[in-house]
C-alpha cells in the first residue's frame, strides 16, 4: 500500500461498483469510487427503478376499467405526466441519496468526476489530479446504442430521454423488439399513447421461448400496441405536424416521438483501458475470467461493461464475488447458469432456464407442459387477457430445464420457481408440491398432460 494512494479504485457507482466498494471498504481497505453522473447507475437513475414506476403508472389505467367490472363507479380518469415525472424524480433522488450514504457508512470515499486510467495503476480524475491505486475495478455499465445508418436519427430519443420527456406524446414509434422496446411500448400504450413497435425480426424477444414470444406479442397487440415485424426504420422526417417514420418496406408512420431501443453497448470508450493494457472484445466489452479479472492482474471489471448477463442482480453478485475474493480472502465466482429474468411488459414475462428450442438442441428429447388461460380476475368482468405457463422437462431424468410464465405477476412467480430449478428439481418433485388456491400460479403445479406441439401432433 505504501506506493499507492488507495487499495481499490472503483470506476462507476452503479449496482456492481457500489456493492464491490462497500464490501471492500467494510474490511478496512481504503476505497475510492468515481462517478461522473449520479450515484446509482443505470438501474437506479435511468433503468430498472424509474422504468418500474412508469410500469406501475401505466398499469393503473387498466385498473380503472377492471374496477368498473367489479362494481365500482369510476369517473373518467386523467393522467398528469409532469406531476408523475416530478414525483418519480423525487423518488430517484431519494434512492440515489441512500446509495451515497451507504457508501459513506461503509467507509468508501466518493469522488465526483470522470476517471480515466493513465496506466494500470494511475487514475486521473477530471479537475482533481491523479492518484495511484493498488487495484482497479471497472464498473462503468453500458449506454444506449443508436444506429448511424438511419437518416434523421437525431430526431429520435433513447430510453434515457424517455424518462424526462416534457410532455407525453400522442403517438410514439418504438424501434426494437427486445426488453427495453417492449417495456416502453407497454408503458406508453397503457398511458393512452398510440404506440407502434417496429422490429426487424419475425417475432419479438429473441432468446426467449418461442411460445412466450408469440403470446406476449399477441397480448400486447390486444392491449392496443401495433407490432410491425420484419421491417426496419430507414428514415425519420421532421415536419410541422411532427415526425414521419419511413420503413424499409415503404410504410410511413406518423409520430410525435420516435424511441430507439436496439441494444446497449458496453461503456469503455475514453476510459484509458488501452493505456492500461486491458483487452476488449470486438463490441468493446471488457474481457474477464470467472473471477471478473481482466488480462491485467490488478484490474477487474463487473456488470454490463463486461457484457455477460446484463442484469442488475448479476452485476451485484459479480461485484460481491470480486470483493469476497480480493478483500475477504474467500475466492468466489458467480454462477451465471439458471439466472431468472423478467420483462415488465403488460402482461409481464418471467423466465428461468432453457427455452424449448434450446432444450431440444442440448438434450434431444424433452417433454412440454403448457397452459394458456384467462385468469379468474379477468373472467369475472369479461376481460380478455390470457396468462401462459410452460415447463420444459428433460424426458429421461424428468429434470425441469425451463419454466416460463406470461402473467401480471410473472416476475414475482418466477423468482420462486428459479430456486427450485437452480436446485435441480424434477417434474415429480414439482408435482408433489400442493397448489395454493385460488391463484394463477397454481396452474404451474397442476399440469399433468404433456403438450404436443401442433406440428408434432399432425405428424403423429
Ligand atoms: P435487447 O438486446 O434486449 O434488444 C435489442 C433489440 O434491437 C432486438 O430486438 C434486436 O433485434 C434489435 N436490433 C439490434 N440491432 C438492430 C439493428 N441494427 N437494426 C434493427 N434492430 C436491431 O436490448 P435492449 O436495448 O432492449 O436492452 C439492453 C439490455 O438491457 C437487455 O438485453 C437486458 O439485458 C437489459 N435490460 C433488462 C431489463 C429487465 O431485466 N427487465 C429491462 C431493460 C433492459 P434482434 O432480436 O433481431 O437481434
Amino acid at each position: 500500500m505504501a506506493d499507492f494512494d488507495c487499495d481499490l479504485f472503483v470506476i462507476g457507482a452503479g449496482s456492481g461498483g457500489v456493492r464491490a466498494a462497500r464490501m471492500a471498504a467494510m474490511t478496512g481497505a481504503k476505497v475510492l469510487v468515481a462517478e461522473e453522473h449520479r450515484v446509482g447507475g443505470t438501474c437506479v437513475i435511468r433503468g430498472c427503478v424509474p422504468k418500474k414506476f412508469m410500469v406501475y403508472a401505466s398499469e393503473l389505467s387498466k385498473s380503472f376499467s377492471t374496477a368498473r367490472g367489479y362494481g365500482w363507479t369510476v369517473p373518467e380518469p386523467s393522467f398528469d405526466w409532469p406531476r408523475f415525472i416530478a414525483a418519480k424524480d423525487d423518488e430517484i433522488a431519494r434512492l440515489s441519496g441512500i446509495y451515497v450514504r451507504n457508501l459513506q457508512n461503509a467507509g468508501a470515499e466518493l469522488v465526483h468526476g470522470r476517471a480515466v486510467l493513465k496506466d494500470r495503476h494511475t487514475v486521473s480524475i477530471e479537475g482533481k489530479g491523479e492518484l495511484r491505486a493498488a487495484k482497479v475495478l471497472v464498473a462503468t455499465g453500458g449506454r444506449p446504442w443508436m444506429p448511424d445508418d438511419v437518416e434523421g436519427i437525431e430526431h429520435a430519443i433513447s430510453s434515457e430521454e424517455a424518462f424526462h420527456l416534457a410532455e407525453l406524446p400522442r403517438r410514439i414509434v418504438v424501434a426494437g423488439g427486445g426488453y427495453i422496446a417492449l417495456e416502453f411500448a407497454g408503458i406508453f400504450a397503457g398511458l393512452g399513447v398510440e404506440t407502434t413497435v417496429v422490429h426487424r425480426g419475425p417475432n419479438v424477444l429473441r432468446g426467449f421461448d418461442d411460445d412466450i414470444r408469440s403470446h406476449v406479442a399477441e397480448e400486447m397487440e390486444q392491449a392496443g400496441v401495433h407490432i410491425r415485424l420484419g421491417v426496419k426504420i430507414s428514415r425519420i422526417e421532421k415536419g410541422p405536424g411532427g415526425l414521419t417514420v419511413v420503413c424499409d418496406d415503404g410504410r410511413r408512420i406518423e409520430a410525435d416521438q420516435v424511441m430507439f431501443a436496439l441494444g446497449r453497448a458496453p461503456h469503455t470508450k475514453g476510459l484509458g483501458l488501452e493505456a492500461a493494457g486491458v483487452a476488449l472484445a470486438d463490441n468493446g466489452a471488457v474481457k474477464v475470467d470467472d473471477y471478473s479479472r481482466t488480462n491485467v492482474d490488478n484490474i477487474w471489471a463487473v456488470g454490463d461493461v463486461t457484457d455477460r448477463i446484463n442484469l442488475t442482480p448479476v452485476a451485484i453478485r459479480e461485484g460481491s464475488a470480486f470483493a469476497m475474493t480480493e478483500f475477504q480472502g474467500k475466492p468466489t465466482t458467480f454462477d451465471h447458469e439458471m439466472v431468472a429474468s423478467a420483462v415488465f411488459t403488460q402482461p409481464a414475462v418471467g423466465s428461468v432456464g432453457l427455452s424449448e428450442a434450446d432444450a431440444r438442441h442440448q438434450y434431444g428429447k424433452v417433454d412440454i407442459y403448457l397452459a394458456k388461460f384467462r385468469p379468474m380476475k379477468e373472467t369475472f368482468y369479461g376481460g380478455h387477457s390470457r396468462a401462459m405457463v410452460k415447463l420444459v422437462v428433460e424426458a429421461g431424468s424428468e429434470r425441469i430445464l425451463g419454466c416460463h410464465v406470461v402473467a401480471p405477476d410473472a416476475p414475482e412467480i418466477i423468482q420462486m420457481a428459479a430456486i427450485a430449478l437452480k436446485m435441480g428439481v424434477t417434474k415429480p418433485q414439482w408435482d408433489s408440491t400442493c397448489a395454493v388456491h385460488p391463484t394463477l400460479a397454481e396452474e404451474l403445479v397442476t399440469m399433468r398432460d404433456k403438450h404436443v406441439p401442433p406440428a408434432l401432433g399432425q405428424a403423429a
